[in-house]
């Protein structure tokens, strides 16, 4: 039997249980079955087209079905699919840790792997504390974080998050942490600039850090950009003043660019822009190019010797999990890297991203917009009620939910974060498909903010 969108739809309710998704929204929102996709463009099983504005979730870089990473993949694939990384070693493996070591922050050495974001997190959180506690400082044991932060879902990711909407149910099995307000521009006075604000802000964490510093491991934090926090950004001054305090307090510095990392605000890795490099940096997303589940953490020598000796002084990090350093992931991101390496992607997105501010120069003008806001290749456009008071829609309203609907109907993938539509689009997106995405994104606007 031919399979269409309605098909499938019945088969999948049946025995599929979807993320980030209340299940029951399904009787009226359909599920969207993917056949196919190419470039920025997904099609579904009745043959309509949908431009990714999101990138999946974030972690598509070059397009679907990229023909440089799909070469790659089938190589590897009738090379070495996987091995144990436990006691051995491959090609791909190594010839990554190779490149991240070289294209991350200098002074980050060492390449520990995982198979998502969250697993990063939790990793280096482990390493930060046993870091401490192989030192003999057993009194380190707790992180700061920011305020309306995401580290992912995970309970230990979970713990150092700070988004009510995923945290609050799960309270009661986490870990307690050190909440710090954070330097969130949206926040900004009238006329004060990111940079002015970010510094003001900081205020706050050097006082956490000058009064918690004995008995914290480590500051985690996600670098310019609060993806999953609504797209909220903030000035590269705090970072290198959280940097420097850092040092001071004797504290690490773990830096969470799991969805900044790999071009997303403008530079390679959003660290670039403070010129600082942190202790640990966590990365997945877009390292595979949106193609596997990989992530790895990076730290520095410093770091690994305090693991490194007999193994009955039991120093080691003994984490692991099954897929470590999956040969198929690691080819991907060599691939994925070797895009960044032999085209000027910085520098096309620079181009992409004035093209994004230009077609959405109008937003600024609308009644129901309080700030449209970028940092590299994200653009987001804060829908409110009231500008002028800046009060916000209740969530209750779900009227990005409405947003999403339209968009879908006219072929365009967008999924507002609340109240905020975002554009975070793929590199080989081009003006037209930019063009389109804000015209619809602009009727999608004028929809959801009607009533
Ligand atoms: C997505 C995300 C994570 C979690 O990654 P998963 O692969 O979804 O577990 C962690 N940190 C940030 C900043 C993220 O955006």
């Amino acid at each position: 039997m031919q399979s269409n969108n309605q098909s499938l739809i019945q088969r999948d309710l049946d025995v599929l249980w979807h993320p980030c998704s209340q299940m029951k929204d399904h009787e009226q929102v359909p599920l969207i079955p993917i056949k196919s996709g190419q470039g920025v463009w997904l099609e579904d099983f009745d043959g309509n087209r949908y431009l990714d504005g999101i990138s999946s979730w974030w972690v598509n870089l070059f397009g679907h079905a990229n023909p440089v990473i799909n070469q790659a993949l089938k190589q590897q694939l009738d090379t070495l699919e996987h091995v144990i990384l436990g006691g051995f070693t491959h090609q791909a493996a190594l010839e990554l840790a190779e490149k991240l070591v070289e294209i991350t922050p200098s002074g980050l050495d060492k390449c520990f792997y995982a198979d998502n974001g969250s697993s990063a997190i939790e990793i280096a959180l482990k390493m930060s504390f046993h870091y401490w506690r192989n030192l003999g400082q057993t009194q380190k044991t707790k992180f700061i974080t920011l305020e309306n932060s995401y580290h992912g879902e995970t309970l230990g990711a979970l713990a150092v998050g700070n988004v009510a909407l995923y945290k609050e149910t799960y309270g009661p099995l986490l870990m307690d942490v050190i909440t710090v307000p954070g330097p969130d521009c949206y926040y900004r006075e009238n006329g004060e600039t990111w940079e002015d604000y970010s510094v003001r802000r900081f205020v706050d964490m050097e006082r956490a850090l000058a009064q918690h510093a004995e008995s914290v491991c480590a500051v985690i934090l996600e670098p310019l950009v609060q993806c999953a926090g609504n797209m909220r950004m903030y000035h590269p001054i705090y970072l290198k003043l959280l940097r420097e305090a850092c040092n001071k307090y004797h504290v690490h510095l773990i830096a969470d660019e799991v969805a900044v990392g790999f071009g997303r605000t403008g530079t390679l890795f959003a660290c670039e822009q403070a010129n600082i490099s942190p202790d640990f940096i966590c990365l997945s997303k877009g390292l595979t190019g949106g193609y596997l589940p990989l992530s790895a953490v990076l730290t520095g020598n410093n770091v690994y010797q305090a693991f490194y000796d007999d193994y009955q002084k039991l120093t080691a990090f003994l984490h692991s999990h099954s897929y470590t350093g999956n040969a198929l992931g690691c080819r991907a991101a060599l691939a994925t890297i070797g895009l960044f390496q032999t085209q000027d992607v910085l520098g096309n997105n620079r181009r992409l991203a004035a093209a994004m501010d230009k077609v959405t120069e109008r937003f600024k003008e609308h009644p129901h917009v309080a700030e449209v806001r970028r940092t590299g290749m994200i653009l987001a456009i804060e829908m409110i009620k009231n500008k002028h008071t800046r009060e916000p829609y209740s969530w209750q309203q779900r009227r990005g939910l409405r947003v999403y609907q339209y968009a879908l109907s006219q072929g365009v993938l967008l999924r507002p974060l609340g109240n905020v539509i975002y554009f975070m689009p793929p590199y080989v997106i081009n003006e037209q498909e930019i063009a389109l995405m804000a015209d619809v994104a602009w009727q999608g606007l004028q929809l959801a903010t009607q009533d």
